[in-house]
């Protein structure tokens, strides 16, 4: 491990590509993400509980946003097809964090067939911790979620939407 930015001093985040000091964080085997970008993600989870009235909305989106940018290749599939069906739930039907949270209920009940699909090289530019550095966090979370989303392939986005239009009942989509 030679990279020219992975030196004593820094680490980069092999899902968002996010260089950071280096940490004694423990880091989570769950997402292929630098020990110093989960330490970060943790951070933003913080800020979002002190300003909840204003960010509590987009609480599931953080977490989909960072998962479908750090997936493990080899980690089970549904993990990445819950994420990606987050991201299109918000960005493309409206929907909130508990319309979210019951459509992941209902897909895991009703399937398991998931689709493998691979992430692109580069799953979007915004970072977690550009979000967590922002100004405007609320847009800032929004940016970062919407670029995710688009850097997959179109034809994994499809399957999302047709896999989401199958499984969950429209009731849970808010347009
Ligand atoms: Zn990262």
């Amino acid at each position: 491990m030679n990279r020219p930015d992975d030196t004593h001093e820094s680490t980069t985040c092999p899902g968002c590509r996010a260089v950071l000091p280096r940490s004694e964080w423990p880091g989570d085997a769950k997402y292929n993400a630098s020990a110093e970008c989960l330490e970060v993600a943790g951070e933003l989870l913080g800020y979002e509980v002190e300003h909840a009235a204003q960010l509590g909305y987009l609480h599931q989106l953080r977490i989909d946003a960072y998962g479908a940018q750090h997936v493990t290749p080899d980690a089970p599939r549904i993990g990445r097809v819950f994420a990606l069906n987050g991201l299109y739930m918000y960005l493309e039907r409206g929907s909130g964090n508990l319309d979210v949270r019951t459509a992941h209920g209902i897909m895991a009940n009703s399937y398991d067939d998931w689709p493998a699909m691979t992430p692109p090289e580069q799953v979007g530019r915004l970072t977690a911790y550009d979000v967590l550095l922002a100004d405007d966090v609320e847009s800032a979370l929004i940016s970062w979620a919407r670029e995710v989303w688009e850097s997959w392939p179109p034809e994994d986005q499809e399957i999302i939407r047709k896999l989401t239009i199958e499984l969950v009942p429209e009731k849970y989509f808010r347009r």
